[in-house]
């Protein structure tokens, strides 16, 4: 298989993380025969330096000419007091924007060998393995009229929870999609007890339903949704939402398996490529001194094999060596533990490469 990949590091652990994800990918294309090429586009700080420009047109392009874009992480101190232009994460908003990608996934999964970076206790959270699918391009953050006014002599503020039917139905259709692939169960995340948009939702919910006799739906409250993460996280499959509930409810989630350098995620477009990145930012803490934990970007690469390429086997084959890596008790600072053996990013990509 051929494909064009776009690898867009960043800044800060950003580069360092993907240079270990491209590692893996040229690992798989070795391996399986597929031939991948990789061309590398500025994004965030760095593209600012460089071109002064955190999205240059040539990155734009290089994305839309591409079956799949690979991103790092962008920001950092040095741009901290840069004007709203050129702030890094402009870069990383407008390429979500120019891509339509309109849904992001974040999968959770529990690992056993790393039961102790949960909080909360292992016979609650093992197992636990769900998708959260959040809604990224309407609802709470886009929705017109949205702003400041003077009423009455008073500063009166309003935002707009605004959907159309397109945009709820493409978002619940995905969510069923990939609840058939994996174990056949869609939790409806709303407020339907008071949001008109929440009625609706339900509504499309219901309907797409009917398409998939193999997938069983259920409607949870967004507040109720909140604490059965906690309280009992195996119950969920595959979790579907609007932006801001998701935007809530994925940070929430995040922290219940562990590292945030675990955790993987994908954008999906509505016409262009999709974009993988890992859910953490670019860690100034620690950049530039080669322990950033590699496995976040290495999962949202296999994500890409499996959701851009369809390459279901590869994907299995670099989540069966993260999984068998961490097993053995390699770690990467950020997991360590005692009797652990602490690795670089480097030594730790190249671990899992190892065993692939
Ligand atoms: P952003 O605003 O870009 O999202 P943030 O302030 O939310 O950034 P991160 O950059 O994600 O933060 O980092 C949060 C903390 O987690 C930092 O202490 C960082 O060192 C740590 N961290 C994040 N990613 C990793 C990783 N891949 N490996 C090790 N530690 C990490
Ligand atoms: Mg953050």
């Amino acid at each position: 298989m051929q494909k064009k990949i776009a690898v867009l590091p960043g800044d800060g652990i950003g580069t360092e993380v993907t240079r270990g994800a491209v590692e893996i990918l040229k690992a798989v294309a070795d391996r399986y025969g597929h031939d991948f090429q990789f061309e590398y586009g500025l994004i965030g700080g760095t593209a600012i330096d460089q071109t002064g420009n955190p999205l240059p047109e040539d990155t734009i392009s290089l994305c839309k000419d591409s079956d799949a874009v690979l991103l790092g992480a962008v920001g950092g101190p040095k741009w901290d007091s840069n004007p709203s232009h050129l702030r890094p994460e402009k870069g990383l908003l407008g390429i979500r924007k120019q891509l339509n990608l309109y849904a992001n996934l974040r999968p959770i999964s529990f690992y056993a060998s790393l039961s102790e970076a949960s909080p909360l206790r292992k016979e609650i959270i093992q197992d636990a393995d769900f998708m959260i699918v959040r809604e990224l391009t309407g609802g709470l953050y886009f929705g017109k009229p949205s702003g400041r006014t003077m009423e009455s002599g008073q500063e009166t503020v309003v935002d707009t929870l605004l959907y159309h039917r397109y945009e709820i139905k493409r978002i619940i259709e995905l969510a069923f999609s990939l609840a058939e692939q994996r174990r056949g169960k869609v939790t409806s995340v709303d407020k339907a007890n008071v949001l008109e948009s929440s009625k609706l939702w339900r509504e499309v919910a219901e309907e797409v339903s009917k398409d998939y006799p193999n997938v069983a739906l259920e409607h949870m409250l967004v507040d109720n949704a909140a604490m059965q993460l906690i309280r009992n996280p195996r119950q969920f499959d595959v979790v579907v939402t609007e932006n801001m509930f998701g935007d809530i409810l994925s940070d929430e989630a995040s922290v219940l398996t562990g590292s945030l350098g675990m955790l993987p995620s994908a954008s999906i477009s509505s016409k262009g490529p999709n974009l993988y990145e890992p859910i953490h930012g670019s860690a100034p803490d620690i950049a530039g001194q080669n322990k950033a934990n590699p496995i976040a970007a290495i999962l949202s690469a296999a994500s890409m094999l499996r959701n851009s390429f369809g390459l279901e086997q590869e994907a299995q084959a670099v989540e069966a060596a993260v999984e068998a890596v961490l097993e053995a008790g390699f770690r990467t600072a950020d997991l360590s533990g005692s009797g652990t053996n602490t690795l670089s990013t480097e030594q730790m990509a190249e671990e899992i490469k190892i065993s692939m």
